[in-house]
């Protein structure tokens, strides 16, 4: 099977846009991650999957702590500044969370410590458990076939 087409398939999947963040060092780092899910309740836990090329994978190994803000509708261009699209630095504002950045004004923001990592194929899943919880209201920014989008209640 061709890798394209298997990003085809794969885009057919909508999913919302989070940026990953750590810090390491008192450098903070961030990166856009669409490949996010909720895995468990009790424990509270949580995956993010990251490309073993990205510069994140070091930085959460020695961090051992990770946040995943959701993006709004609004935040495209904070997407497309930390997945290397399109620079642009004044969109980028943190907060912190038990000395985690979190992005500002983000929907939601999950912070976890490091429970596992997981080597799967060309990428690392992080299982997270999670120790903080912040939520705002707000819509989504959702990514569709390789392009950005606004979630719609039919
Ligand atoms: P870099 O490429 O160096 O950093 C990314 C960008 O963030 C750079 O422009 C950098 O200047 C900026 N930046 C970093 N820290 C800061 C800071 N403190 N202040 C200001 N700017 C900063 N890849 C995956 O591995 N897993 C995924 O789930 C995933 N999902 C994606 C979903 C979407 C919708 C898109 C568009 C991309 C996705 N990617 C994913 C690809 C990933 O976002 C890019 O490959 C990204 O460039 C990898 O970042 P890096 O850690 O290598 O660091
Ligand atoms: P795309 O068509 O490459 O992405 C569509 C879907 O394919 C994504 O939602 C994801 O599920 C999957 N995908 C893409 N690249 C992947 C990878 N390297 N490993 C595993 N799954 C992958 O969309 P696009 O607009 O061309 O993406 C922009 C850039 O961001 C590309 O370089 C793409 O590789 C990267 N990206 C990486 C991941 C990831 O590593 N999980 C996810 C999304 C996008």
């Amino acid at each position: 099977m061709k890798n394209r087409t298997f990003r085809d398939a794969m885009g057919k999947f909508a999913t919302g846009v989070t940026i990953v963040t750590t810090k390491v060092n008192d450098q903070t780092h961030g990166m856009t991650a669409n490949a996010f899910m909720s895995v468990s309740l009790d424990p509270q836990l949580i995956t993010i999957s990251i490309d073993n090329n990205a510069k994140m994978l070091d930085y959460i190994k020695e961090s051992g702590k990770f946040a995943v803000s959701i993006l709004k509708d609004e935040q495209k261009e904070v997407s497309m500044h930390f997945a290397g699209q399109k620079d642009n630095p004044d969109v980028v504002s943190f907060d912190e969370v038990y000395g985690i950045p979190i992005i500002q004004d983000s929907l939601a923001s999950v912070i976890c410590e490091v429970d596992k990592s997981v080597e799967a194929g060309d990428h690392t899943l992080f299982i997270g458990e999670v120790l903080e919880l912040k939520l705002t209201d707000g819509s989504p920014l959702a990514f569709f076939s390789g392009k950005y989008g606004s979630y719609q209640v039919v």
